[in-house]
């Protein structure tokens, strides 16, 4: 079975470059799950700075790029740099004021492109037009949380947001020329392998260019910390997780690239999965990948 890597994927966005390497920006936004907008509380599972490794700075989005780039060009100058909108959702503002956010760092010249990770539905028309806009001086790469495709599970884990959602931002991101990457979780409470099928169908189906797989891991801070405590969710382990993952993989390739598979939380938030952060045992589970 061919499947295609994210390394694969970057070639074919930035044939320029021999290697991309993706510098993490913290550009002040909100997200609105979070502030009020289409809810509060936040998603189950999120404790942004977990998955953020720029969430909580305090340095200038200049400051934190040129940052980045010295050090991700430390052994090779040559790195293409892809500036990554990580943290909170990166879409959430007025147009204008997103284009203020986003040109100077389009605009900078060692940067070879910018990914944005957002909501599906942050991706309103305006938005999805001067992402495009700006996807014709440099490429752009939407991050869309699409998580799972069971509407019932986005429910209980506070999304607020449907699967609909996720097949109309796809479709206009799609639409006007954007790349566009998965983000989705195996694992979720009360799903089966018929759920994490049905959410690789959703990612193949809406035309992703690449995936971030991760396995449900419990964080400190978050709602799923409180009920993980209580006993009240079950994890998968490894084996599970490498056989759901397995199947996600099969069903998304050739066309859609891996880029993760593995946790991001840093090991002093992580309550368990341990194993979720092990990239590399994670791989040699994973023989599919090495075909
Ligand atoms: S996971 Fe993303 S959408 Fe959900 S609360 Fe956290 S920042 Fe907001």
């Amino acid at each position: 079975m061919n499947t295609k890597s994210y390394k694969d994927f970057l070639k074919e966005i930035f044939p320029q470059h021999k290697q991309v390497r993706k510098v993490s920006l913290n550009a002040g936004f909100s997200c609105p799950n979070l502030d009020g907008t289409t809810g509060a509380g936040g998603c189950t599972y999120c404790n942004n700075n977990s998955f953020s490794s720029v969430a909580a700075t305090q340095s200038s989005l200049l400051e934190q790029l040129e940052t980045g780039i010295k050090n991700v060009r430390k052994k090779k100058k040559e790195i293409g740099i892809l500036a990554y909108f990580q943290s909170y959702t990166n879409t959430h503002a007025p147009v204008q004021k997103l284009r203020e956010v986003y040109t100077p760092v389009v605009s900078h010249s060692d940067v070879a492109g910018i990914a944005v990770g957002t909501r599906p539905d942050c991706l309103p028309s305006q938005v999805v037009e001067l992402l495009a806009e700006l996807n014709k001086a440099k490429p752009v790469i939407v991050e869309i949380g699409v998580q799972t495709a069971n509407n019932e599970t986005l429910k209980n884990i506070n999304r607020n947001h449907t699967a609909e959602c996720t097949r109309n931002a796809a479709k206009s991101c799609k639409d006007a020329g954007l790349a566009i990457t998965a983000h989705i979780i195996i694992g979720l409470p009360g799903e089966n392998t018929n759920d994490f099928a049905n959410t690789a169908n959703l990612v193949r189906d809406c035309g992703f260019s690449s995936v971030k797989i991760h396995p449900l891991h419990i964080v400190k801070g978050t709602h799923f910390a409180e009920e993980y405590q209580k006993g009240k969710i079950k994890l998968l382990s490894l084996e599970e997780y490498c056989k759901a993952a397995t199947e996600v993989i099969r069903i998304v390739s050739p066309d859609t690239a891996i880029e993760r598979i593995s946790g991001e939380s840093p090991s002093d938030m992580l309550l368990a999965p341990a194993w979720s952060r092990d990239r590399n045992l994670i791989i040699s589970k994973l023989p599919i990948l090495c075909n």
